[in-house]
């Protein structure tokens, strides 16, 4: 039986295009679908859909949006189970980390949804009631969010939810590796009455599809998840054109082991973000620092836990090359590698890397794969220097005691997040920020939402 095809969502139409691309069941191989191959053409239909939705949209109001957000959140709770067991196959994630995926992306269409209802206009009085200074919030008009393979529906997401509390109207193009969940969320507005124009979503290839949307005069903003290579390419399309622009890239996760820390808790860190979606999150720990006191017993308690593991497929062939060459790379350059085999199918083996340092180049590149660096330390200042020491500031994680020094320590690291005795980072009411290479802007949170406002001052004289 041929696969179901699923064609262009350009507002409350569905497209088809004269070609079509495979996309498969990570971990059987098997053809499960076939989506839509996008044209420059389909973008500019979007487009022109997206700034005919623009004014009505914005004119209903924070109220009337808030109301229309809470319906779209009840139809998508009403599929989660469709959209984590798509996800799971076109991505490999096991099925547990999908369902908590769209569980927690979800709460965030219900969080920005009340945000809008709290989306003020400020008034300064003036001499009497109609003269003033009135600070209005508005839209910043048609954005396209160019989102990753690795969280498919949160990512779009997290930028919908507050683009459609500000006003906004947008374009979702997500990543031919694993577009059907991310399609189904754009799908789903339809069946919930967002009106029509305010969301469309078109399928195909990255560099096409982006360049057509990052240089088209109707894009106000381009909200872009991924990778530091392909942010060069899409600022270079974007800034020119003076686009609004925000970039979520990759990060280098430390997680730094103090001596009073509790050593169960953190090797429940390095477990959980050293190895969760495969090792394929912006926000692992790529390197845990430890007394070198403690390291034998941490390492005590790591190996098993490893060993335990049960990890899905690669999402991506070129990333189960990558974890190879990561694994031929550290060994050459002295490091000892337990684990890291390439497994039948798209599988394999997590990594412990142990003897490694700057210059082994999954301690200075984000891997992007299952291993995890331990690096033990003499000295607290030098372990946080090298915490700090790559060019990437997404998130890290700290285990220390109920002590000043733990809380003073986390201010010191150079990142958008960092999470203290624990892995849970993600809330919809604070901010996740790349610092440094890792990106511009600010995802979630009042910086979230702020992020597709533009504000305007009537200043009303008499
Ligand atoms: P990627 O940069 O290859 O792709 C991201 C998006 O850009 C996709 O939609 C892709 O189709 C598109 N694209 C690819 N090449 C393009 C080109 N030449 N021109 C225009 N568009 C192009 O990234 P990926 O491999 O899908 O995702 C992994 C990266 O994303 C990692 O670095 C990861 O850390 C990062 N990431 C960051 C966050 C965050 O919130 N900071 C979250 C998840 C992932």
């Amino acid at each position: 039986m041929a696969p179901p095809r699923y064609p262009l969502v350009i507002g409350d139409d569905r497209v088809e295009t004269p070609e079509w691309l495979p996309i498969d069941d990570r971990a059987t191989g098997e053809v499960i679908a076939e989506v839509a191959a996008g044209r420059p053409e389909d973008v500019d239909a979007a487009v022109a859909r997206a700034r005919a939705a623009l004014p009505a949209w914005d004119n209903l109001g924070p109220l009337g949006r808030a109301a229309v957000m809470r319906n779209f959140a009840a139809v998508l709770d009403a599929h989660q189970p469709e959209m984590a067991e798509i996800m799971h196959r076109e991505e490999g994630k096991p099925l547990g980390e999908a369902q908590a995926e769209v569980a927690r992306a979800c709460e965030v269409m219900h969080h920005f949804a009340g945000e809008a209802e709290r989306l003020f206009t400020m008034q300064l009085p003036g001499a009497n009631l109609s003269t003033g200074s009135i600070i209005r919030p508005a839209p910043i008009g048609v954005v396209a969010a160019i989102t990753p393979w690795n969280f498919p529906v949160a990512l779009v997401l997290w930028k919908l939810g507050p683009a459609m509390a500000a006003g906004c109207t947008m374009i979702v193009k997500p990543a031919i590796e694993a577009p059907l969940a991310a399609r189904m969320v754009c799908d789903l507005a339809t069946e919930a009455g967002v009106p029509d124009g305010v969301l469309s979503c078109i399928t195909g290839d990255g560099p096409i599809l982006g360049e057509a949307l990052c240089t088209h005069p109707g894009v106000d903003k381009v909200a872009f998840t991924g990778s530091r290579r392909v942010a060069e390419q899409i600022a270079a399309w974007a800034s020119p054109r003076l686009k609004a622009l925000s970039l979520e890239l990759g990060g280098h996760g430390a997680l730094l082991v103090l001596d009073d820390a509790d050593i169960d808790t953190a090797v429940e860190v390095a477990l959980v973000q050293g190895f969760a979606n495969c090792g394929q999150a912006c926000y692992s720990v790529n390197r845990v620092l430890v007394p070198r006191a403690m390291e034998d017993a941490f390492l005590g308690k790591l190996r098993p836990g490893i060993a335990a593991l049960n990890l899905g497929p690669m999402a991506t062939d070129r990333g189960r090359e990558r974890h190879q060459m990561l694994m031929d790379d550290a060994r050459a350059k002295g490091a000892t590698v337990e684990g890291g085999e390439l497994l039948d199918g798209n599988y394999v083996a997590p990594a412990l890397v142990t003897n490694a340092g700057p210059g082994v180049l999954l301690v200075d590149e984000e891997p992007f794969t299952p291993v995890v660096a331990v690096l033990p330390y003499d000295d607290l200042e030098d372990a946080i220097a090298e915490v700090n020491r790559p060019d990437y500031g997404l998130v890290s994680y700290l285990c220390g005691g109920e002590s000043r020094r733990t809380l003073e320590t986390a201010e010191r690291i150079e990142c958008g997040t960092v999470a203290v005795n624990g892995w849970r980072v993600v809330v919809p009411y604070a901010p996740y920020a790349g610092w440094k290479g890792s990106g511009l802007g600010a995802e979630l949170g009042q910086p979230g939402l702020d992020a597709f406002i533009r504000w305007q001052h009537l200043r009303v004289l008499a």
